[in-house]
Formats: structure tokens, sequence, C-alpha cells
């Protein structure tokens, strides 16, 4: 693993892309570079059920779809305080602005009908945080909790570490602001454990984490064992992050998960069907959810060239290709295995609805994917899309020369590519061109 510090910035960087594209996401460097994923991520109240079915501490709350359920919520919650939390899956929300004009996605307030009120100008409207994109994030649902008093904020992940091959914990007593600032400023309050994943967490590393911390006293023990709560819903539920900021102490001496986002590992579907069910696609881009329902990767990039791929590994080889000959990839398709004609059709006809395009290159490796079936899908996709962008195509592997000659015989504009490096190329200087 990296120092700490370097762990700790990268994983902050990860959760907060993470969060802008919850679905299909592109975790993208300076240089272009790109890591396909796909996990899904629920709301904070959606997080909270679980955790406070396995033991974890969080406050009573109800959730909200209308500004009339907050009222009714607000009240019926009769608590001291309440707390009103916008749910959308980006972070940052307590400093966010609503495009409503009203400024904060988290507001504490003693009275019951101030909860309606804001709640009038939450659900409905954008809230922009340096999660979201600019124009920010439709709220549709609030959050109407027990408000409680904090009199100490700290910083609590799990995540799965792929050079460490387990889970690690992340802990910082500098909680409540971003982490990636502690990171920066003060290396020194980042700690982790690193979790033998067949040993489970033992007693001492959660005592140590919780002392890491600064809990103190009684306090200590509650922490660790929420720690271990914590770690164990992780385990159960497949995530690949919990995040708990902030993972706070009241004064009344309680240890209390105030935030809550949990991502997981979609290879898991299958045995997480409970939770995989609450699935809330409302916050992907339109054309992610349409790329699913084919059984396709969808993610949007911001240059011209369309790539259509087979496989996360190729999708990036292509996109840093293209950059390296000075182009850049408008999206890119991932087509997955065991392909279909008709699915190669709606590929095309996802690509083509990007306004940006001004061409397509195709780079499939066929070694599950028989090249003649790609081949087909794309000449009808050229006949019945009236493809108006060059379209540059790479095929290679299994039944490749009938593909070949299926694309030849097409009499359609189509221009083929020997290598990636020479597909990159002509699909640059076909849009350099223009
Ligand atoms: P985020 O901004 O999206 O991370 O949303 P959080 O749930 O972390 O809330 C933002 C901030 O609001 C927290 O860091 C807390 O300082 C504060 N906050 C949230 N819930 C409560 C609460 O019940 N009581 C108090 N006093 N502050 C809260
Ligand atoms: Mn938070």
């Amino acid at each position: 693993m990296a120092s700490p510090v370097a762990f700790a910035a990268q994983a902050g960087k990860l959760l907060r892309e993470r969060a802008l594209r919850p679905r299909l996401l592109a975790v993208r460097s300076q240089a272009g570079h790109l890591t396909p994923r796909r996990w899904l991520n629920l709301q904070e109240y959606q997080s909270k059920k679980l955790m406070s079915e396995h033991g974890v501490r969080v406050q009573r709350f109800f959730v909200a779809n209308t500004a009339k359920e907050a009222l009714e919520a607000a009240k019926r919650l009769n608590a001291k305080e309440i707390v009103l939390k916008a749910q959308i899956l980006a972070g940052g929300r307590g400093k966010g602005v609503f495009n409503s004009g009203l400024k904060g996605g988290v507001h504490l307030t003693k009275d019951p009908k101030v909860v309606g009120q804001l709640a009038q100008q939450m659900i409905g409207y954008n809230l922009a945080t340096k999660q979201t994109p600019k124009e920010g994030v439709k709220v549709n649902k609030v959050m109407v909790a027990e408000a409680l008093d904090i009199s100490r904020e700290t910083y609590l992940a799990i995540l799965m570490d792929r050079s460490h091959n387990g889970p690690v914990i992340v802990g910082s007593p500098q909680g409540g602001v971003d982490i990636e600032e502690v990171a920066a400023s003060s290396p020194e309050l980042i700690f982790k454990e690193q979790i033998d994943i067949f040993e489970g967490i033992k007693d001492s590393q959660a005592q140590r984490m919780a002392e890491n911390l600064g809990f103190l006293g009684s306090l200590k023990n509650q922490a660790a064992d929420q720690i271990k709560k914590l770690y164990h819903l992780f385990l159960k539920i497949d995530a690949t992050q919990v995040e708990v900021n902030p993972f706070g102490e009241t004064p009344e001496g309680q240890v209390v998960c105030f935030d809550a986002k949990i991502n997981f590992d979609d290879n898991a579907e299958f045995r997480q069907k409970d939770i995989f069910a609450m699935d809330d696609k409302s916050e992907n881009e339109p054309i992610e959810n349409e790329a699913a329902r084919y059984d396709l990767k969808y993610i949007g990039l911001d240059g011209n060239i369309a790539c259509f791929v087979n496989g996360a590994g190729l999708a990036m080889a292509t996109c840093d290709i293209i950059f390296l000959n000075g182009g850049k990839p408008a999206n890119f398709l991932d087509l997955g295995g065991g392909v279909k004609e008709a699915q190669v059709y709606q590929a095309f006809k996802l690509l083509t609805s990007d306004p940006k395009l001004e061409a397509i290159l195709v780079n499939i490796f066929g070694g599950i994917v028989n090249c003649a079936i790609i081949a087909n899908g794309i000449t009808k996709a050229c006949r019945e899309l009236e493809l108006k962008v060059p379209l540059i195509v790479r095929l290679e592997g299994t039944n490749v020369q009938e593909a070949q000659n299926i694309l030849k015989s097409s009499g359609l504009p189509i221009m083929s590519a020997v290598d990636l490096e020479d597909a990159a190329k002509k699909a640059v200087a076909s849009v350099a061109k223009k």
C-alpha cells in the first residue's frame, strides 16, 4: 500500500468521483486515464436503515417525498430539535446550494413548521455541492431526523484496498470536513487499520482506531463496538465502501453515525437482491439507464470520438491511444461478452445520440465475441441510422476474416484499421479534417 496519506487522498478522490457517477463511473486523472466501474450507491436514509438493522447507532428518522410529509414527519418525531437533510448521492450537502435559492442541504430547527417550509425549497429543486455537476442534482426525498448535539466530529471509513487485498479502516479525529484536506494539511491525523479478511477485525484494532479517533473513557469502548459492527455490516452486505463523516460523539456520551455513505460491489448482486432492489436510478444520466436496459455500459466523456469497445481494459486502452494521438473520446460504450446483433444496433443508437459526436471508433477484440456478429450489427446500424460521421473499425479475433468481408461487401463508407494505433490515428485524422 502507498503511504496512508496518499491512500487517504486517493480514497477521498475516489469517493468524490464515485459520488458523481453512481452507477457507471469513470475515474479520470488529468492525463485522461480511465477506470470504468459500476457500483451501486445508496441514499443516506437507505444506508442508515441497513446500519440500524446491524446495531449501528443512527438518529431516529423518517423519509419524506413532499413538504407536507416532511412537516408530518417532524411532528411525529417529537424531538427537541430536528435535522432536515436533502437526499442526493453526493456529499458536501451541508455547504450546498439549491436552485430555489435556499442555502444548505442540511438544516437544524426546533420548529416542525420550519421543516415544512425548508422542505418546500428542497424537494423538486436541484442541490449543487462540490461533488455534483455544476447544475446540481434534483432532490426527490428529504430525511427528517432527530437532531443530536455534537461535541466532536471524527471521520471513519471502511474500504476495500487492492494493494493489501482486503479491507482497510481509515479514520481521523479531524472529521466533519473534507478528508482530503486533512490528509494534505495534517497527514499525521489519518490512521488506518488493515484487516485480515480471514481473521476479521480484532478487538485490539477496533480499540486502537477508537483511541486514534480520540474517544476517551467509556466512549472508547462504545466507538470500538460501533467500528466492529460497521465492519461486520461492510462484510455482510458486500460493500466496497462504508463512509461515516461525521462519526461523532454527543455531550450525553453517545457515539453516533451522523452521516452514511455505502457503495456496493455489483458482482455481489446475486446474493444481495434486497439491497440491489433499493437501487435508485433517478440520479443516473438517462443515457446510462438506457444503456443498462440493453446490458451495455455507457460512460459519457467530453471529447468528440465515440469509442465502441468490448471490455473495460480495451475501453481504457482505446481512450488512452486516442489521447496519445491528440484526440478526445466523446464517450465509451462497453459491449461486454455474449453479444447479439440487436445490441450492436442499440449501442450505435446510443452512441450517435451524443451531439458532440464527430467520429466513431469501433475496437472489438473477438474472444468470446464473434466478429461477424459485430460486423452485421454495424452494417445494419449504419444503414438504419443513416450514419453521418466517419466510422473507423478495428476488429480482431474470432471470425475476423468473415467480418472484414461483411464490412467490405456492404458498400458502406467504413474505414478499416489494421490495429489499434492505426484506428486511433484514422479517427483523430477524420475529426481534424472538419
Ligand atoms: P454532508 O454535508 O453531505 O456530508 O452531510 P452531513 O450529514 O455530514 O451533514 C453536514 C453537517 O451537518 C455535519 O458535518 C454536521 O456538522 C451537521 N449535522 C448533521 N446532523 C446533525 C445533527 O443531528 N446535529 C448537529 N448538531 N449537527 C448535525
Ligand atoms: Mn458528511
